[in-house]
């Protein structure tokens, strides 16, 4: 009897401790979920969860006016005037601040007349603030005028453009990592700027890439021919190698073809819905590099490599693809002048005429644009993008005004008609790819 209500009492102790084992094995799985809840919350953040917060009180100067704000690459530029009177300026800036108060500054050029500040920060397309710098958090962007009297005015920034729609940026893949950073107008009791929410991400979305590869022609076009050699083979086999190349620094990239397209797509489409252009603009890639061969007339020959870029901008990333090629696949700068910037590296421009849509007709505003349409068609308005489908030759470019364009290069990896450099391509093409991929990992900080 005793033994037994010993042992009934042992068998309740024991009941009763399973179920305080059972309760918190569901609290351990709460908590859990809990944590997924919050991390899957944290992941798709809106700017709605954004507001204007503790920044309202420092801005009590005004408000700028921004006639245009664009990302290109992976910066963000701004341009806008403010009305002020009689000011005595020693230097303008805008500013990203936290409400902790930390700032960024970005430069500005600026001019005063009669009653209006104007400020830019797109001097160079691919400069201004720098998106891939910024921690998470809240920022907020303002017109920071500092008088010659030591005065410090911050002013707000009201969108004057007709861009409304927030932008949505992912930065490059670092360590299987990314940021989200919602960039939208807010407005508040009166008060408005330009707001900057940022997330980690635990991954970029399906159709969101870090590098576009864009092998040159493909299809019935085959580019520059030399003997057996067609360069749109070259270069797409070159493609493939920089592909897996960037993919081993953790980069998710995108090919604008892969030579697994059917005979159909004969016609190498640029534009429309299925065009490069437009794969190139819905990628959300920050960087386009087009893959080519150069070749000129016999008694032109010039051999070595050409970096094409866009007009006004920082060319360090073009001056390192053509220094690295140089030095990693023991070739030579081109010897042509014509474009050239610096060596190696070359600008072409065309004059457009934006009323008529052709380069050179009729009276009308014409602007310096990108030569190459691979450069100038994915910048969109950063690069002058032009192509509205009025020239029933070509295809419409359905992104031409799109504030959020990708940061543009073409490669001639060297010339079809010079025996040394085609050799060299063919041969040693591993090593142009390397040079690409090292000036990429280092002018990005991908891997330290
Ligand atoms: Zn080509």
């Amino acid at each position: 009897m005793n033994s037994r209500g010993k042992h009934k009492k042992k068998k309740k102790n024991y009941q009763r401790r399973n179920r305080m084992v059972l309760l918190a094995f569901i609290l351990l799985l709460l908590l859990v979920y809990v944590i997924i809840q919050k991390r899957e919350d944290e992941t798709y953040a809106t700017t709605t969860s954004a507001s204007l917060g503790d920044i309202i009180d420092i801005i009590e100067d005004g408000q700028a006016d921004v006639s245009k704000y664009l990302v290109y690459g992976t910066h963000l530029n701004l341009e806008g005037s403010l009305d002020i009177t009689n000011p005595e300026i020693e230097d303008v800036k805008i500013v990203a601040k936290k409400s902790s108060g930390d700032e960024v500054t970005v430069d500005t050029t600026y001019e005063y007349e009669s009653g209006s500040l104007k400020f830019s920060t797109l001097d160079k397309i691919n400069t201004g603030l720098n998106l891939e710098s910024l921690d998470v958090g809240n920022y907020y962007m303002l017109l920071k005028v500092t008088s010659s009297n030591g005065e410090v005015n911050y002013y707000s920034l009201e969108n004057d453009t007709e861009y409304k729609e927030p932008i949505d940026y992912y930065t490059l893949t670092r360590n299987n990592s990314n940021s989200k950073i919602d960039i939208s107008f807010l407005s508040q009791n009166g008060v408005s700027a330009l707001a900057l929410n940022i997330n980690t991400v635990s991954r970029l979305p399906n159709n969101v890439y870090d590098v576009v590869i864009d092998p040159g022609h493909g299809g019935n076009d085959t580019g520059a021919i030399s003997g057996s050699y067609e360069e749109d083979k070259i270069v797409l086999e070159n493609a493939l190698d920089l592909k897996k190349k960037l993919e081993s620094l953790g980069l998710k990239v995108l090919l604008t073809r892969d030579g697994t397209e059917t005979d159909e797509y004969d016609t190498y489409n640029i534009y429309d819905e299925d065009g490069r252009v437009t794969m190139a603009n819905e990628s959300g890639a920050k960087i386009l590099v087009s893959l080519h061969m150069n070749s000129n007339e016999s008694d032109l020959v010039h051999g070595g490599v050409e970096v094409y870029a866009a007009p006004n901008m920082d060319f360090t990333l073009a001056k390192s693809f053509a220094d690295n090629i140089v030095k990693e696949a023991n070739t030579s700068y081109s010897r042509m002048e014509n474009f050239k910037e610096e060596d190696g590296v070359y600008v072409r421009t065309i004059e457009v005429n934006r009323n008529y849509n052709t380069f050179r007709d009729y009276k009308g505003i014409y602007d310096e644009v990108p030569y190459l349409f691979i450069i100038r068609e994915i910048g969109g308005i950063a690069t002058g993008a032009y192509v509205n489908g009025s020239n029933s030759s070509y295809g419409e470019n359905i992104y031409r005004n799109s504030n959020v364009g990708v940061e543009g290069y073409l490669i001639e990896l060297g010339y079809m008609n010079v025996n040394s450099d085609l050799r060299n391509v063919l041969n040693n093409g591993d090593s142009y790819m390397q040079a690409i991929t090292d000036s990429i990992n280092s002018y990005y900080s991908i891997k330290q």
